[in-house]
């Protein structure tokens, strides 16, 4: 078998084999990319790429981001940005969100990342590893405006601010905080963050400003800084609460049914017997349960999607499988092998995320590493990419 016949049945043996197929839209991405620079322009957008670019793969996510002009990364922790440094391009700039863990200052420096400064203590372990090399090391500062997550209080700001040797070696080149409640559009929380972020910056006037997540690009020019930080919506999830969802879907779930049967009324299904049928139903056994990230909390209450019908899960989801009740499709409609929807086109991320009591953010980083993946690459970028 020659080489290309043989990735050819490779990945399509891998596609039979999988209980499921994630498709990831590289180019829905790369178009939200661009509407979020449009509604944050004139700032510049960043992605930020922890969590494996929230589940779907930061090194792709990066490499098509960093073609649409994205020169600013975020991730959470350090191990992220060692696995991430090597695959970005050399002028992307690398940002660890969590800060300086205390030891892992020297890795920070050697790998070219930018540390999230939380605390004074971070502040003086960064600048203490400046001045002993005699040399000068980028950060970010983080304020905490009104989240008690990370970040300076007013009054370290202020300690910080009235003694600048404080930052002896440090370039700041970004000072920043995270919004509460931007996904809410009316919540009062956002102004005043807003304005507590104003009155921190004025203590450090020319240091590029960064306050806006997804929903923050959209709470209006107020909000902007130099540099928007976008997540979630990237990835296609609303960024807004209670508002049409202006970003384009980019992931879609298919799994596929394993077996299906007929049962008559009174007939227990899952664990627990948490379902019991009330009159004869035919059900499908879908390969993916909650080691696939779908939430145990879809039992008995969440539905996939099928020739546009609604198939609600029967009982529990377990590990590996979940039921669902096809009576409504017609007979052999779905055989062993076919695939029905869990998320896309009739049923958004939000919609599964409400039918499990949580949020698109969980649901998207759930999804893991069971499923085939196909990626679909933006066109002008198709050749070379191949798809795996
Ligand atoms: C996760 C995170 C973001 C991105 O938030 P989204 O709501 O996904 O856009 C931005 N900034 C910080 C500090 C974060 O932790």
């Amino acid at each position: 078998m020659n080489q290309a016949l043989a990735l050819r049945f490779g990945i399509e043996a891998d596609e039979a084999a999988a209980g499921g197929m994630l498709t990831i839209d590289l180019a829905a991405l790369a178009g939200n990319y661009r509407h979020l620079c449009r509604m944050a322009a004139p700032e510049r957008v960043a992605a930020v790429v922890k969590a494996d670019a929230y589940g779907l793969g930061a090194a792709k996510v990066a490499r098509v981001l960093h073609a649409e002009g994205c020169r600013d990364f975020f991730v959470a922790n350090l191990i992220e940005a060692v696995r991430l440094r090597p695959l970005l391009a050399p002028g992307a700039r690398l940002f660890v969100l969590n800060g300086l863990l205390p030891g892992g200052e020297a890795a920070c420096a050697a790998l070219g990342v930018i540390p999230v400064l939380n605390s004074l203590e971070q502040v003086r372990a960064w600048s203490a590893l400046a001045v002993s090399r005699s040399v000068t090391l980028e950060a970010a500062l983080q304020v905490d405006t009104g989240m008690s997550r990370l970040g300076l209080s007013a009054s370290e700001l202020e300690t910080l601010a009235s003694d600048l040797s404080g930052l002896a070696g440090i370039q700041l080149v970004l000072i920043m905080s995270h919004l509460a409640c931007a996904d809410e559009p009316d919540n009062a929380a956002s102004p005043r963050q807003l304005a507590a972020m104003r009155g921190a910056c004025e203590r450090f006037p020319g240091v590029p400003i960064s306050l806006a997540n997804s929903g923050g690009v959209f709470l209006g020019p107020d909000f902007r800084g130099d540099l928007a930080r976008p997540g979630v919506a990237l990835y296609g999830a609303a960024p807004s609460s209670g508002a049409a969802n202006p970003m384009q879907p980019v992931v879609r779930l298919d799994i596929r049914v394993i077996q299906t049967r007929t049962v008559p009324a009174g007939t227990a299904v899952g664990y627990g017997g948490a379902h019991v049928t009330t009159r004869e139903t035919r059900i499908a056994t879908l390969a993916a349960g909650y080691a696939d990230g779908l939430p145990r909390s879809l039992s008995n209450s969440g539905a996939a999607w099928f020739d546009g019908k609604r198939l609600p899960i029967l009982g529990r989801v377990s590990m590996d499988s979940l039921m669902v009740d096809i009576t409504a499709l017609p007979d052999g409609a779905l055989p062993p092998g076919a695939l029905v929807e869990l998320i896309g086109p009739h049923q958004t991320l939000e919609a599964i995320a409400a039918d499990a009591g949580t949020i698109s953010y969980e649901i998207l980083t759930r999804l893991g590493q069971r499923y085939h993946r196909h990626y679909a690459y933006p066109a002008s970028r198709a050749s070379g990419q191949g798809q795996s």
